[in-house]
């Protein structure tokens, strides 16, 4: 089969691999129908995540058909359709039984990242039955791939973490496609205002059409000032930090009200400053999460009804083949105005 493989820091080819086999009885294969590149997958191609090993095939989004199953997999058969998550879980574990999936002691965020994953026309899935979830016949499969990775996300570390309530102040710093995950689901709570702060105008005007309230330009670096404004000096209930750099974290330390929450979503690569000279008093809460993908069955539901619309992230197509042309449009994204590619397997 065909594969995407990473050969260390700025190296990738789309290659042929060995189609993958299954090596335990709770494992299924499935072949790729549609997948995707992720931020974090730019990330593994600087060579920032040092546990990517070279001639590992990445990606950990995508959905398939379950193509074989081991013997002990019991929820999934032969020519159905799936949504792979990018947390493998065991659905046994101490971690597991406490809904945090992305601590599986046997799983977590292991694919596309310490197992190969699912840039290639065929992917292992571990524990098939609690890392794969059903697609009905007739769904918009496009829209699902938002499912693996970014919606789950969004919400679960965003949104959830966040505690947004209904009436409250939100700002989310960064809009790319995480951002914008959380922005969406954010309005399952109903917050009054909604700041959107990025340094990319195209994408400050996508987030205007999916519902932000205001939108800040933070080139000229002014978007503490700009926030007090809105805010009358009082700064934002919640602030979601979903860019992983330590001027955007400090940024949400800025604006944050008293009481308020700061989500982080963001990957940081390195330390950021910790402004508790003006935090202690202030009864802020920071949390920090890795996905666990839980509410994946929830935010399923709201997507079938149409209630949430991740179609909307998507802005480019490839075919499978194509994907290192993908990933100089999606490494391009202000250039070339992207936020999520779709790779259809033909
Ligand atoms: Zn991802
Ligand atoms: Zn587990």
């Amino acid at each position: 089969m065909k594969a995407l493989v990473y050969h260390g820091p700025g190296k990738k080819s789309w290659e042929e691999k060995p189609k993958p086999g299954i090596n335990k009885p709770t494992d299924a294969i499935v072949k790729i129908l549609k997948t995707t590149i992720c931020g974090t997958d730019l990330h593994i191609m600087k060579g920032d995540l040092p546990d990517v090993t070279e001639g590992r095939i990445i990606g950990h989004e995508g959905v398939g058909i379950v193509e074989e199953t081991g013997t002990a997999v019991s929820n999934f058969k032969k020519g159905e359709h799936v949504i792979i998550s990018c947390i493998t879980s065991c659905g046994k574990c101490e971690f597991c039984k406490k809904g945090m999936y992305s601590h599986c002691e046997d799983g977590g965020w292991i694919l596309g990242n310490l197992i190969d994953g699912c840039q290639a026309e065929y992917v292992r899935i571990p524990y098939a039955d609690n890392s794969l979830y059903h697609i009905p016949a007739g769904a918009d499969e496009e829209a699902l791939v938002m499912l693996s990775d970014i919606l789950p996300t969004g919400f679960e570390c965003g949104v959830l973490n966040g505690q947004v309530k209904p009436g409250d102040t939100l700002a989310i710093i960064g809009a790319g496609p995480i951002g914008m995950a959380a922005l969406l689901t954010s309005q399952f709570y109903t917050p009054a205002e909604i700041i959107v702060i990025d340094t990319d105008e195209n994408r400050l005007a996508v987030a205007k059409t999916f519902g932000a309230t205001h939108t800040i330009n933070n080139t000229d670096g002014k978007a503490e000032e700009a926030v007090m404004k809105i805010t009358n000096g009082k700064g934002v209930d919640v602030a979601i930090e979903a860019v992983g750099v330590s001027a955007t974290f400090e940024l949400c330390e800025a604006i944050i009200g008293a009481g308020g929450h700061i989500a982080n979503i963001g990957v940081h690569g390195k330390s950021v400053t910790l402004h508790m000279e003006t935090l202690w008093s202030r009864n802020i809460t920071i949390t920090t999460r890795l996905v666990d993908t839980i509410t994946t069955p929830m935010l399923f539901k709201t997507v079938q009804s149409k209630k949430l619309e991740p179609k909307k992230l998507i802005t480019h197509h490839f075919k499978l083949d194509q994907i290192v042309e993908a990933y100089e449009t999606f490494g391009n994204a202000a250039k070339e105005k992207a936020l999520k590619v779709i790779l259809t397997n033909e």
